[in-house]
């Protein structure tokens, strides 16, 4: 272990699923960090339980999606069903990202282990595990971190990927815009004992005047259910698997095969706090926003933080670009993580809200039924920020499969790239993506999902892309030659 009283690129205290996934995404870059957390162990609660495809592609990144892979469960998206079991609104995000399903089921604890496991790769990361940080002091380009026992170390830049009660955010007196979408809910785990048919695949939502709760099929054996009303038991009382049975099964549930994990209540809120950088130090993750878990959001946004802000830290360690681009962490996630809230609120007015009475009276009416059971959820475009011209501008890029069962993005991930789908980079072209440090790579007729990457860039009426670090694009066009004098005089 590096002693304590060095001098760190980069300090990330709390580590989370962001925090882990930071010290991975600069470890990789070469950077020396520390990471710190105050527990010795992941915390072994299974909170998060759905990601969708983007964070794969973010753990495929830092070179972990292949362990991650045999964990995850692929799932179908979301649906709200009536009291009698009628399904009234299914909704799914088809986006060509690679992978068999947009959506997966996961076990947080799982992945914690396996980010954990992920740093060890590093000799450049260094973590104090057991140490919790109590005061902070940051002067034009240092900022040190203390605990009890005194000072434990230094770094140019520092994360605070602290959880949804932040320390640094409180200390630095950053206060939180709140959606004013407040809600509890009682969370149960558990597990089959015995092998049972999957009745369904999606992450359903009961709506119901009294008893509405979310039930979801887990990865492996795990099962969950959310009773978004007043179950009547106290704490104590949910230590006895027998009281938890009684609840399940007053709302239908086989309980003979449940092995009952835990029960525990939780508030969700919905703020995002109104200053995600001060100075040197940035805010990520649950202490940057927190959101009810309705569309199953809340980690994956922190790992785009993770993604958005790691290249420009680097770009800016590197001298590459200057540091005034480390202000377009909070412009262009804000407005993004902001929508993942705001759509997690309208499923919560539907599904716990009075928004039920009007879902099943429309869901009744023949042609809205059926534009309701097959609702594509949009994408999320981030904020003003680092972005170039054309309609692709601020959207996450696709991926395909080569012939050979590569994946498109390990050709050319955290680093910026030309692309072209199903035309080619001339000569010319590909000489001035060379001068100017942009990796080139052609989706061609031998890709596996080819189709629908050609979908998506006719919907985007481009066939050349110019992508960040962070696999969304900067600048979309049909003339290479005119996008690379674009990244040429702006990027490079
Ligand atoms: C019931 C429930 C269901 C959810 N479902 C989903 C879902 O399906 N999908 C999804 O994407 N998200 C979901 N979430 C949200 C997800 O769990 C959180 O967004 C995620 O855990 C946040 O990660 P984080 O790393 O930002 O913070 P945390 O996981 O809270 O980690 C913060 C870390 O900081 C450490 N720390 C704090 N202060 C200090 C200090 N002063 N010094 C040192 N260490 C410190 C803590 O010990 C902790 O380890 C759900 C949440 C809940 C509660």
């Amino acid at each position: 272990m590096m002693q304590n009283n060095s001098k760190y690129d980069i300090i990330i205290v709390g580590l989370g699923p962001v925090g882990l996934l930071a010290c991975n995404t600069l470890g990789k870059r070469g950077y020396k960090v520390l990471g710190i957390d105050r527990f010795e162990n992941a915390y072994n609660f299974p909170r998060a339980i759905h990601l969708d495809d983007e964070i794969l592609r973010i753990l495929q990144s830092v070179g972990l999606s292949d362990t991650m892979y045999s964990r995850l469960k692929p799932s179908w998206g979301l649906e709200l069903l009536d009291t009698n079991g009628r399904v009234m609104f299914r909704g799914n995000n088809k986006f060509p990202g690679g992978y068999e399903a947009s959506n997966f089921m996961f076990l947080q604890p799982e992945l914690e282990e396996i980010l954990r496991g992920g740093i060890s790769r590093y000799p450049n990361v260094n973590v104090l595990y057991g140490v919790e940080i109590t005061d902070f002091a940051q002067n034009k380009d240092t900022v040190t971190v203390f605990s009890k026992d005194g000072k434990v170390a230094e770094a140019r830049y520092l994360i605070a990927s602290d959880g949804a009660n932040s320390f640094f955010r409180n200390k630095l007196g950053i206060g939180q815009t709140d959606l004013k979408f407040k809600h509890s809910a009682l969370k149960i785990d558990a597990y089959e004992l015995k092998d049972n048919a999957e009745a369904f695949h999606a992450v359903q939502k009961i709506c119901s005047g009294s008893k509405p709760y979310v039930r979801m099929q887990g990865a492996g054996a795990h099962r969950r259910w959310e009773l978004n009303y007043n179950s009547g038991l106290s704490k104590q009382e949910l230590e006895k698997p027998e009281n938890i049975k009684s609840l399940l099964a007053e709302i239908g549930v086989e309980v003979e095969n449940l092995d009952i994990a835990h029960a525990v209540y939780y508030y969700f809120q919905s703020k995002l706090a109104k200053e995600w950088r001060r100075d040197s130090i940035f805010l990520a993750g649950d202490a940057a926003h927190v959101t009810p878990p309705y569309v199953g959001q809340g980690m994956c946004s922190g790992f785009r933080d993770i993604m958005n802000l790691t290249w420009k830290l680097d770009a800016v360690m590197q001298k590459k670009m200057p540091a005034s681009i480390l202000d377009t962490y909070q412009s262009e996630r804000y407005p993004h993580t902001k929508m993942q809230i705001l759509k997690a609120i309208a499923v919560g007015f539907f599904f716990v809200r009075q928004g039920r009475h009007l879902l099943k009276f429309i869901s009744h009416i023949p042609i809205l039924n059926k534009f309701l059971l097959n609702v594509v959820l949009p994408f999320d475009t981030n904020g003003k920020g680092i972005w170039g011209k054309g309609k692709a501008s601020r959207y996450l890029f696709p991926q395909a499969r080569t012939q050979k069962n590569e994946f498109s993005d390990d050709f050319y991930q955290n680093d910026w790239a030309m692309v072209a789908v199903g035309r080619t980079i001339d000569s010319e072209a590909l000489h001035l993506c060379q001068k100017v440090n942009l990796k080139t790579f052609v989706f061609d007729d031998t890709n596996a999902n080819i189709g629908d990457v050609k979908n998506w860039a006719k919907k985007h009426k481009a066939s050349y892309f110019i992508i960040r670090p962070d696999l969304y694009v900067y600048a979309s066009g049909n003339n290479p030659k005119e996008l690379c004098q674009e990244f040429a005089s702006k990027i490079n």
